[in-house]
């Protein structure tokens, strides 16, 4: 007779960390993902999708630029959003995709750098789900170093013309706006650009091995006339983008835990009723041991999102901590997720069960928002004083 399991986070309690209110948040949300994401998203993984319908649910549930506020949005804490992506990604990493897209990087953008004008026109209907937004900023020769890009706006007459193409973007396809920032005469400038302009395509990419239910598209900028109202008045230099970059990047430090606990959960269970050599798997010390370093991690991972999540409410969070985040807990979570999968052998290579769909996932997590290497340099930077990118 085996006795009843703990689940992992609950074994250290932080549940004693958070509030009634971030509590109920996370409980709304996971309650979601179990009846509407999990039940589906082998299919849409498979398929290589992600429905954009699922853009309303998660706007009536309040998910759409939450931690904004005014126009339409929640208003929540930080933590609160955090612990939502946690949810979110123990779904999928491509439900938390879209949900970052669309509320951290190209609302963000419009509340953090828009004019009122465009604040009013585009944030209530995104922060319904009504329209879809996409931010473009990487391209093909530039990801890690996107000051090199090459799409260019130039002034014609009071409009504004911009030609050249962005790679990579995430929601691309199916997006109502892309917010695309390009270079100018005045600096690095970003623009909304309603996805029905004349010029403007957005052809989606095939044969992802990763984030496969998830939309990732490039877009097509071929001489795109946009009136002088399309420039969000407050950016013209790099950090506009970065700026909305770390507010995403916020999200994956919480986010990829979802994705590990599922995995970790998943490989408890199956290991308790796995029966190899007349025992259950969970009665091996080899497996005890990997269960064990993996509960560890993830609560460690837990405490340092929720402390960064609690000086990010304080308004003290500096960008070389979320690098941390980012670098410490996508490591930790794409380590977690292999090691389940070995848990459960030849089983944990099918879409019968998630470790390998988050396993997958998580490589390009790993690699967007910011590279793990990219990561280590501003933490390098950070305790050394040394810029070692160049
Ligand atoms: C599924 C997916 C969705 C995405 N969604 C979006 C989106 O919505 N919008 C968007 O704008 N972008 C998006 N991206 C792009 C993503 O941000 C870039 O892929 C990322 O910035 C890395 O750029 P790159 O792939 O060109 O790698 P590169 O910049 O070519 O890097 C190649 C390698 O060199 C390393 N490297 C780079 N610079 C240095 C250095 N100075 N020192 C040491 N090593 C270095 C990198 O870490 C990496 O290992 C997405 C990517 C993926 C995979």
């Amino acid at each position: 007779m085996i006795a009843p399991a703990e689940q992992p986070l609950a074994l250290l309690a932080v549940d004693h960390l958070l509030s009634d209110e971030e509590h109920e948040i996370a409980r709304t949300v996971r309650r979601f993902v179990d009846n509407e994401i999990k039940p589906n998203v082998a299919d849409w993984w498979e398929e290589g999708t992600f429905p954009k319908e699922m853009g309303k649910q998660f706007g009536a549930l309040g998910l759409l630029g939450m931690h904004l506020t005014g126009y339409g949005c929640a208003g929540t804490n930080a933590v609160s959003y955090g612990l939502a992506c946690m949810e979110l990604e123990a779904g999928d990493s491509g439900a938390r995709s879209f949900v970052s897209v669309q509320g951290s990087l190209a609302m963000f953008a419009i509340h953090h750098w828009g004019s009122e004008e465009q604040k009013c026109r585009w944030l209530p209907e995104m922060a319904a789900g009504e329209l879809i937004g996409c931010f473009g900023l990487t391209e093909a020769d530039f990801g890690s170093n996107p000051a090199g890009m090459r799409t260019r706006a130039r002034r014609d007459g009071s409009d504004w013309l911009l030609d050249g193409t962005k790679m990579w973007i995430t929601n691309g396809s199916i997006a109502d706006v892309a917010v695309v920032w390009a270079n100018t005469d005045e600096g690095l400038r970003g623009f909304l650009v309603p996805t029905d302009t004349p010029g403007f395509s957005a052809p989606k990419l095939a044969r992802k091995l990763s984030l496969r239910a998830s939309v990732t598209s490039e877009l097509v900028l071929d001489r795109v006339r946009l009136p002088a109202e399309a420039v969000l008045p407050g950016a013209s230099s790099l950090r506009g983008p970065l700026s909305c970059l770390d507010e995403a990047r916020f999200g994956i430090v919480f986010g990829a835990l979802g994705a590990a606990r599922d995995c970790l959960e998943t490989a408890i269970a199956y290991a308790r009723e796995r029966q190899v050599f007349d025992r259950p798997v969970a009665g091996f010390q080899l497996t005890q041991e990997k269960l064990v370093d993996m509960a560890l991690e993830l609560q460690k991972g837990f405490l340092l999102a929720l402390h960064l999540g609690r000086l990010k409410d304080a308004g003290e969070l500096r960008p070389q901590q979320v690098s941390l985040g980012k670098l410490n807990n996508v490591r930790e979570a794409i380590a977690i997720a292999r090691t389940c999968r070995t848990i459960l052998a030849a089983n944990g290579i099918t879409l019968e069960y998630p470790v390998m769909r988050h396993a997958n996932n998580l490589e390009s997590v790993l690699t967007y928002e910011g590279t793990s290497e990219v990561h280590t340099l501003v933490i390098g930077k950070a305790l050394t004083g040394v810029d070692a990118f160049g």
